[in-house]
């Protein structure tokens, strides 16, 4: 190992994410919502189903029900013909039942009559009044769509601590459930500091640049389902922040800042800190991203991102994104590494992880190939706007090759589009 592996207080990705799931815990509010008002909120409670899904058998095709002992002839041109005793719609079903020798007309999604087991698609019937030919092969049960095939009255449909996902709420609206019970939203407190900083649309002063990291945070926690307390912009001043944070660990479940929170100056974020919480500055062996803060602030978890908004971004999503996942209720999970061949020799020295901002896409021959984005500063914005995914090289490697595979992780919500 290199001796920036060494370095005395820095630690690694995996450590840094493991001693913040560690540390966080569940919110242990509920609230009922309406159904179609919980993508991307985590269920408290696991819901059963009180149907069958499909709740009766039906058919999957507009056809003709039958039975198909009536079909049992080599030669089906030749068989009887069938008689057609009524028609069964989807929402009106035939009540009588189908005898030897007769069928129903029926309609995709319409209940199967009594009697009948198997359904004939239209296209292999010729109708001559009020009786039907059948030509072509049909199999016994054909096109009949099963009660229960799916779904059983009394299956779990999902755990508590599943995200509700858009398909997750078409399966549960399928089976008649209107509301759900899911985990409170967090309250999380969001503020900037920096006195270089301005809103978006402001006129920039001499030194100063605008406050992208709140701004690219509002829509990254809005897109998580987290409620937001925005501070907006806190100059570098002792007591603003000393106020600030008091607020937000009172008002708040969780605290994210960015800026100051490394060994400079005007980094007062820091000192504050360390006077009102029992906060942690770690040194994340990680690129970008190394100055980051945890702790607790009167009991409430913050982090502290760093200023860099590159470094900010990536160690939100790295770090950020699975405390919040936990506090929802939810279990995180590491996202599957793809593997995909470099199409450029990437620079590194062994020490960091590094997670480089990548174009990933499919080759001529439908392997996955990367290449790097822009620059990899941690101020460059231009190129983790341009990027689909990171490049994450591990942290004892050292320099890539062209056409060695690394590994990448596709940018996710909230990062991702
Ligand atoms: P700091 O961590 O406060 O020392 O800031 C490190 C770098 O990030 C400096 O160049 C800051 O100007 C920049 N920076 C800090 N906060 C922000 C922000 N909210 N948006 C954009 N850049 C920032
Ligand atoms: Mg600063």
């Amino acid at each position: 190992m290199s001796d920036c592996c060494s370095q005395p207080g820095l630690i690694s990705i995996e450590q840094a994410r493991a001693t913040l799931l560690d540390d966080i815990s569940p919110l242990s509010d509920s609230e009922s919502i309406p159904l179609a008002q919980a993508a991307g909120r985590v269920l408290a409670q696991a819901v059963a189903s009180s149907v069958c899904l499909p709740p009766c058998d039906n058919s999957a095709m507009d056809g003709y029900a039958l039975r198909y002992a009536d079909l049992d002839c080599a030669d089906l041109e030749k068989g009887a013909p069938l008689e057609q005793i009524g028609k069964s719609f989807a929402g009106s079903p035939f009540d009588g039942e189908v005898w030897p020798g007769t069928c129903v007309r029926i309609m995709t999604g319409a209940a199967m009559p009594a009697g009948a087991d198997t359904v004939v698609m239209q296209e292999q019937v010729t109708a001559n009044g009020a009786s039907i030919v059948i030509h072509g092969e049909v199999r016994r049960g054909d096109h009949v769509r099963r009660r229960g095939e799916d779904i059983r009255e009394g299956d779990t449909l999902l755990q508590a601590g599943s995200r509700i996902s858009v398909a997750r709420i078409a399966l549960l609206a399928a089976a008649g459930i209107g509301r759900v019970e899911v985990q409170r939203r967090p309250v999380v407190a969001l503020f900037s500091t920096g006195d270089e900083l301005r809103q978006p649309g402001d006129v920039l002063g001499r030194g100063e640049i605008y406050d992208s990291n709140r701004i690219a945070l509002l829509a990254a926690l809005a897109k998580l389902e987290v409620e937001v307390l925005d501070l907006g912009i806190l100059p570098d001043n002792r007591e603003i922040i000393r106020e600030n944070l008091a607020r937000a660990a009172r008002e708040a479940d969780a605290i994210i800042t960015s800026g100051g929170v490394s060994v400079g100056e005007a980094d007062y974020t820091r000192e504050v800190l360390e006077e009102m919480g029992e906060i942690g500055f770690w040194k994340v062996a990680m690129k970008p991203g190394k100055p980051f803060a945890y702790g607790r602030l009167r009991g409430t978890p913050f982090f502290g991102l760093p200023g860099n908004p590159v470094s900010a971004l990536v160690t939100f999503q790295q770090l950020v994104v699975p405390a919040l996942t936990v506090m929802q209720g939810g279990a995180w999970s590491a996202p599957v590494p793809l593997q995909a061949r470099l199409l450029q020799p990437l620079r590194k020295s062994p020490g960091r992880t590094d997670f480089q901002r990548g174009i990933y896409r499919s080759d001529e021959h439908g392997t996955l190939c990367v290449e790097p984005v822009g620059a990899q500063g941690s101020h460059i914005l231009s190129g983790l706007a341009d990027a689909n995914c990171l490049i994450v090289l591990a942290r004892d490697s050292g320099s890539v090759k062209a056409g060695e595979v690394v590994a990448i992780e596709p940018l996710a919500r909230p990062l991702g589009l």
